[in-house]
């Protein structure tokens, strides 16, 4: 903890609040106080935008093949230092420590793969139709951006948007959750030591995020603002990005549905149920949400899944063979809660769990429940907890049906061994992405992001560069 940077980052050093406040960063698993970190004000925040916006003119023009060193020296530091960078996050986070390590794994990769795209960023050349002009477009850096992101993926959210940006030579201010800071904070540190030129990130920690980024975001020198969170708080975003019409890429909730047909592989089905529902303990924008299983393989379905989930090992994420750990504070335990219990009273099955764990920290047992009714919240409501409710139905219309009947749009799952019922079912689903026959669809060499309230943008492949470039046209007289 000691090598952990507490102060903020801003124009390449390491400084304290302007008013010296702190922000205590808590252990879910015990409710204890881990560090304090400084808590920046407005002035903070806007030196941060200053420094990114005198960084640029220089940074865009930095040779391609450089920026792309530097997110590779910052990939290899982060996989030599993976397990001091998974202990701080599942310290501050609380997620079992082999989870932690994939996501530093996962996290990495975003910079190893924008390490290769900043050397292949091009435009294009055409003979115009009449054959007398020429079209040219050339791809260039958007300019100073803005980044928020949430507590669940600590180090994730933010590289796979610090990656490319760098490497499309853009400069960041990037203000990570309040409950999740060290992670984002030890990065700060890594980019730095990978030969990051000052100004290009600026870190900043605060405590009231909407009062110290809103400036920011109607502030003329910033060009975009990338979220990562919640659907509510996006909105919110994109109104105030209207007034400098700032370029926006958006990743918000999810209410991801899981569809296991009568003919799919019952096993597997259950297998890839148990990454998609139970990793990050269900705390993940992809995770499954809501389970329909047809009525021939329903009840199979979910008492397999339930002897699984059930048999879970819940404890401190720094104990070995912990599988789940806390949720990430008592408000999201109490809005579980009242998920479960809401859905017992419309006559719900428990098959297992449906109980806070007592004790310190912020547990809550691992759950499947069956019979529910299609409006009960824990269905139409994104849980953000280690939560199964099992549906069932008869036709596949009426499982398309069922699976895009929600504001949402991120992230869908669907198990059947037909080949053509899997291209039906994946051509009509409302999503941004699909898992077929597997419950896990991150890749940092594969465009993430939704559709409909879940979002705006791709992040990751070679998509998820276009978000930090602009296009510009030359239309050439030949
Ligand atoms: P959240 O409340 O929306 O917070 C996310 C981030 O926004 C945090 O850094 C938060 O700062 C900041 N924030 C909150 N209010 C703000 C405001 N008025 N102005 C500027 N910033 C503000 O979401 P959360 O509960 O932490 O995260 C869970 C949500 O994220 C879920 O809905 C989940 O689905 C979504 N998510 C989506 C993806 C995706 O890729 N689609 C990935 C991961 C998570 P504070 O910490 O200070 O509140």
């Amino acid at each position: 903890m000691d090598a952990v940077p507490r102060q903020l980052f801003i124009a390449g050093g390491w400084v304290d609040a302007a008013g010296g406040g702190t922000l205590p960063v808590e252990d879910p698993a015990t409710g204890e106080r881990l560090a304090e970190v400084a808590d920046a004000t407005v002035d903070d925040a806007m030196a941060a935008l200053a420094a990114a916006d005198q960084a640029f003119p220089t940074f865009r023009t930095l040779a391609p093949r450089e920026r792309g060193d530097i997110l590779r020296r910052a990939y290899e530091v982060m996989t030599d230092r993976c397990e001091e960078l998974a202990l701080l996050m599942t310290l501050e986070m609380g997620k079992p420590l082999a989870e932690a390590r994939a996501e530093v794994s996962y996290a990495a990769a975003f910079f190893r793969w924008y390490a290769e795209e900043a050397v292949r960023i091009s435009g294009r050349y055409t003979v115009n139709e009449s054959g007398t002009g020429r079209v040219l477009t050339m791809k260039q850096p958007v300019g100073p951006c803005l980044f928020i992101t949430p507590w669940n993926f600590p180090l994730a959210m933010g590289t796979r948007k610090i990656g490319p940006a760098i490497a499309a030579g853009c400069t960041v201010v990037i203000k990570p959750a309040r409950q999740t800071p060290l992670s984002m904070l030890m990065l700060g540190r890594i980019l730095e030591e990978a030969g990051l030129p000052a100004g290009v990130l600026n870190i900043v920690t605060a405590s009231t995020s909407g009062p110290v980024m809103e400036p920011l975001i109607r502030d003329r020198r910033l060009r975009k603002l990338s979220f990562t969170g919640s659907t509510e708080v996006g909105r919110l975003l994109i109104e105030q990005s209207a007034e400098q019409v700032l370029k926006v890429s958006m990743e918000l909730g999810g209410n991801a549905p899981f569809l296991v047909f009568e003919d799919a592989d019952v096993d597997a089905a259950v297998e890839g149920a148990l990454i998609a529902k139970m990793r990050n303990g269900g705390e993940a924008c992809v995770a499954a949400n809501r389970f329909y299983a047809h009525e021939a393989v329903a009840d199979e379905f979910a008492t397999k899944l339930a002897e699984r989930i059930g048999a879970f090992r819940v404890g401190r994420g720094t104990d070995e063979g912990v599988q789940l750990g806390p949720l990430i504070d008592e408000a999201q335990r109490t809005k579980v809660a009242g998920l479960v219990a809401d859905a017992v009273a419309r006559g719900a099955q428990v098959l297992c769990g449906g109980s806070r764990v007592e004790g310190p920290g912020y547990f809550y047992e691992p759950t499947v429940l069956a019979k529910l009714t299609p409006d009960s919240a824990l269905v139409t409501e994104e849980i953000f907890g280690p939560v199964a409710p099992v549906l069932t139905f008869r036709t596949e219309e009426e499982a398309i049906t069922a699976a895009n009947s929600t504001e949402y749009g991120l992230a869908s799952y669907v198990y059947t061994r037909d080949l053509s019922r899997a291209f039906r079912v994946m051509e009509s689903l409302e999503t941004g992405m699909i898992g077929l026959n597997q419950g896990m669809v991150s890749n940092a060499g594969a465009p993430f992001g939704g559709v409909k309230h879940s979002g705006l943008g791709r992040e990751g492949g070679p998509e998820g560069i276009e978000d930090y470039l602009e296009t510009k046209y030359v239309a050439m007289a030949v």
